[in-house]
């Protein structure tokens, strides 16, 4: 590729509106565009970057046996209301009519529309497993898109779901992913860390985040310097204060007389890794455990309300206008009432003094609930969040906190969208089963922002080698002059023929502009040929990232240089 004709423009001046290093050098390395707020054009150098990233997850997901798919993006809502999440979503979701008035939205997630394509195709048990992918746009109207590509509306994304048969083939897919985005990661050359991101689900611990690290990173990550513990602390900020400091919250007491546990005996009862307790509340109805608060829970998957409303012919759902009346809090409202207490993945219940109230999501609340009778509080647990310096709940060592850039997500689903659609096979004995699910998302856009967020200095990016555009930009100092044109012409030449892709610098600027524009758009290797090094017959090198200086002959270049 010729720069001359090539559609690359740099800018000299930092954007006014990027605050973030990965935003401002996309814009002045000519990569992206803004169009309106969070949506971005790729010129032809940020396209080549992302189609680099997008390679690489592809071949990834070949190689684990995933399948490529490619569905669409406008979704109808019916599938939404399907599963719930019509309602739930909210404004993240774009939702609009079409000319006949059907709901509609853009997809930003794919789980409805792929468990609609697979429950009706898949029959038998001898189909599973099977695991389909897709490299797509999506939409998600956030509240805040910012920092470029890093939190865009429109964005890019891989994202995978398995189907299996029986537990342990979901876990296999489950770790079979967890493989995959390592290698994905590693191939791109970025320092990662995969990190706990517990939903608390019963179990064991089945979502975890990649999170690149990067000082601008909006999540915060603990990790242990000595092993391989790691969690983002918004999901799973508990490690266990010394016993002295556990304290009854004083919400609890207005409930019932709270008995205190230790983190590691409700995590034992729970099934989860005492790192994904904070908060603890159980709640036991006949026995059995109805509830429990664990910090990130999305899911708790055996333990339902469900069985205290099985239990109990006078309990009932309270309706949205009901929860209003008695919280005062408005319909639509989506956080916590009182003590809150995630039951069904992304509703939120509470506890009152005399029923069980929740947020206003539809059939998230309980009413008529007699605490002592129906439910008791039988451990409560207050935590103070996790501090840097405190020890690590695996080895003990001090925990360090740094900040991620969150670029890929596996998350073992279960049930939740095969039960609400109703995606069955047939097992070996003929009996109909729900096909357990898995979902694992990576932010193919988010990468490149990424990479750069890691990988820059006061010239510009310093593009790893597999994410980079151009392996190699070979500059031409002497664009007048017909000998160093013809002898640019044949090193390109040759480089493209040993598939090394090349940028060849042939416009008539001066070399200043030439290396700065090089050193920006962070192609790994420099080649400069022409001027004084014409007469000494050679082609000088640079490396980017160490910026180490070489020469090599231009007579027989191409040997000396491969
Ligand atoms: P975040 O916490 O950053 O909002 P998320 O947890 O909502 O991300 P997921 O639903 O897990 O995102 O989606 C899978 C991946 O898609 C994320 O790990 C991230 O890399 C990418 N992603 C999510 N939202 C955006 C966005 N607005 N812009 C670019 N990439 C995104
Ligand atoms: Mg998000
Ligand atoms: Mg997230
Ligand atoms: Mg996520």
């Amino acid at each position: 590729m010729r720069l001359s004709r090539y559609y690359a423009p740099t800018l000299k001046e930092t954007p006014a509106e990027a605050e973030v290093i990965s935003h401002q050098l996309l814009l002045r390395a000519g990569m992206i565009r803004k169009l309106t707020a969070g949506i971005y054009t790729y010129l032809p150098l940020g396209l080549k970057a992302l189609n680099n990233v997008a390679k690489i997850v592809r071949e990834e997901m070949d190689r684990s046996g995933a399948l490529e798919i490619l569905m669409p993006a406008v979704q109808p809502a019916d599938l939404w209301k399907e599963s719930g999440r019509w309602d739930f979503y909210g404004r993240e979701l774009l939702r609009f009519v079409d000319r006949h008035d059907r709901e509609s939205c853009l997809g930003p997630t794919h789980e409805e529309v792929v468990t609609d394509l697979v429950r009706h195709e898949i029959r038998s048990y001898r189909q599973l497993p099977v695991n389909l992918y897709q490299i797509q746009t999506k939409f998600r109207d956030e509240i805040r898109p910012r920092f470029g590509l890093m939190r865009g509306r429109e964005f890019v994304m891989k994202d995978a779901y398995s189907f299996d048969k029986d537990d342990a083939g979901a876990d296999a897919s489950y770790w079979g992913m967890y493989e995959a985005y390592a290698r994905i990661f590693k191939r791109l050359g970025l320092k990662f860390r995969a990190v706990a991101a517990d939903s608390g689900a019963i179990g064991g611990s089945f979502s975890h985040e990649f999170m690149v690290l990067a000082d601008t990173g909006e999540d915060t990550i603990v990790a242990c310097p000595a092993c391989d513990y790691g969690a983002n602390v918004e999901k799973a900020e508990a490690i266990c204060p010394p016993a002295g400091d556990l304290a009854p919250c004083p919400a609890a007491e207005k409930i019932a007389t709270p008995g205190q546990h230790t983190v590691e005996e409700v995590a034992a009862f729970l099934k989860v890794p005492a790192a994904s307790v904070i908060k603890t509340l159980l709640y036991v109805a006949d026995g059995k455990t109805v509830a429990a608060l664990v910090r990130g829970d999305r899911e708790l998957n055996e333990v339902k309300f469900k069985n205290l409303l099985d239990a109990k012919e006078d309990l009932r759902l309270a309706t949205p206008e009901e929860v209003t009346a008695a919280t005062g809090a408005p319909v639509g409202f989506a956080g916590p009432v009182g003590l809150s207490l995630p039951v069904y993945a992304d509703r939120e219940l509470a506890l009152a003094n005399d029923w069980v109230v929740g947020a206003n999501a539809a059939d998230a609340h309980l009413l008529h609930v007699d605490l002592g009778r129906d439910v008791n509080v039988v451990s409560f647990t207050d935590l103070r969040e996790v501090a840097p310096g405190d020890p690590c709940p695996k080895c003990g060592a001090l925990l360090d906190f740094t900040k991620g850039i969150e670029v890929g997500h596996v998350f073992k689903l279960g049930l939740k969208y095969s039960k609400a659609l109703n995606a069955t096979f047939l097992d070996e004995a003929g009996k109909e089963q729900f096909m357990i699910m898995g979902c694992y998302g990576i932010g193919v856009s988010r990468i490149v922002a990424s990479a750069i967020e890691q990988n820059h200095d006061d010239g510009g990016i310093v593009f790893p080698p597999t994410i980079a555009p151009f392996e190699a930009a070979l500059i031409n100092l002497s664009p007048k002059d017909e000998t160093a044109c013809a002898k640019a012409d044949e090193i390109y030449a040759a480089l493209t023929a040993a598939g090394i892709e090349t940028l060849l610098d042939d416009r008539d600027e001066r070399p200043g502009v030439k290396f700065k524009d090089a050193d920006l758009m962070g192609h790994p290797i420099q080649l400069t040929l022409g001027g004084k090094g014409l007469a000494r017959c050679i082609v000088e090198t640079k490396d980017r990232r160490t910026g180490e200086k070489g020469e090599l002959p231009l007579e027989g270049f191409f040997e000396a240089f491969a």
